[in-house]
């Protein structure tokens, strides 16, 4: 019997290491990032209707075609050419503008379910092309777990998982504009990179210390002389105990990865005093696909 109605978990990420490698002539980005998913998550609700809703938790979200859910919905009754919709219910625990994805992981989300509830069988690789168009984060937040993004977001490597760990993760209340962040960096005559080889030699060692204490966001450098926050946050979670932590995405939002449950729960809550928006996770580990 074909469902009605489906629930899923979408997923924040955040960026373990995030390197701009290039410029295309259209004025994107060359990107090379180590992702990982974690459990910290927005609920999305989808129904089976005749045309496509979305309502949200957060009064001050678009529920229109500005909202990714919205415009993912749309995308899959075109190319797939179902005449359908979707009532979209989407309960927001990931903060929002944060560097953490919250809206691509809905749009992946949204699509995963459609695929489900129309039956559609489409592969992950074509929903990875149908998604890409509306958001380069959108093929990642499809897979999670740990992986490689090259290229505007459609070069995806899957690589040995993230070892065992607690995630603390703080938003400072401020918002930091992508694109601002970007424009910065243009002006940049010189950035210090990321080593991703050493990155990935770590991973495959499940080297916990040598990951964490390598971790870097060239738009993190950008960051940190005009937000105080950013740098005292790192600098906090690292005297708690942290292998290491630093700025997730275009940010705010910053993350420290523990080895110590304890010392990750001491340091949460010291973090709680000063900042609303604080959350402790595990890493998400290679969901099954699709
Ligand atoms: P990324 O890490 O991919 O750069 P982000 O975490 O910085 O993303 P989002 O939380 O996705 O940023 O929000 C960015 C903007 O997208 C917000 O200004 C918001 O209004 C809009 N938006 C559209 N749809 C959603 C959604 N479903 N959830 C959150 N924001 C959304």
């Amino acid at each position: 019997m074909s469902l009605n109605a489906i629930e899923l978990a979408a997923k924040a990420k955040i960026n373990l290491s995030l390197d701009i490698t290039g410029i295309r002539e259209n004025g994107y980005h060359e990107l090379c990032m180590l992702m990982q998913s974690v459990e910290l998550y927005d609920t999305v609700r989808l129904e089976r209707d005749d045309a496509i809703s979305v309502r949200t938790n957060l009064y001050y979200l678009p529920v229109n075609r500005q909202n990714i859910a919205y415009r993912i919905a749309e995308r899959f009754f075109e190319k797939t050419g179902i005449a359908g919709g979707a009532r979209i219910s989407i309960t927001k625990r990931i903060p929002v503008a944060a560097g953490l994805a919250g809206g691509s992981t809905d749009g992946a989300a949204v699509l995963k379910g459609l695929n489900r509830l129309y039956e559609t069988g489409l592969t992950m690789e074509e929903m990875c092309e149908l998604a890409l168009p509306v958001g380069s984060d959108i093929p990642f937040c499809l897979r999670g777990g740990t992986m490689l993004t090259e290229g505007i977001g459609e070069k995806l490597t899957r690589v040995p998982s993230i070892p065992k760990c607690h995630i603390l993760l703080c938003k400072p209340s401020f918002g930091i504009s992508t694109e601002a962040a970007f424009r910065e960096f243009d002006t940049r005559e010189k950035a210090e990179h990321p080593n991703t080889p050493l990155l990935l030699k770590a991973l495959a060692e499940g080297d916990l210390e040598t990951l964490a204490g390598n971790m870097k966001n060239v738009l993190a450098d950008m960051a940190r002389p005009n937000h105080r926050d950013i740098g005292a946050i790192e600098e906090r979670m690292k005297a708690d105990g942290a292998l290491g932590a630093v700025m997730s995405g275009s940010g705010p939002t910053v993350f420290g990865i523990f080895r110590d449950k304890e010392a990750a729960l001491k340091s949460y809550h010291t973090m709680r005093k000063s900042y609303r928006e604080v959350f402790l996770a595990s890493p998400e580990y290679c969901p099954v696909e699709p």
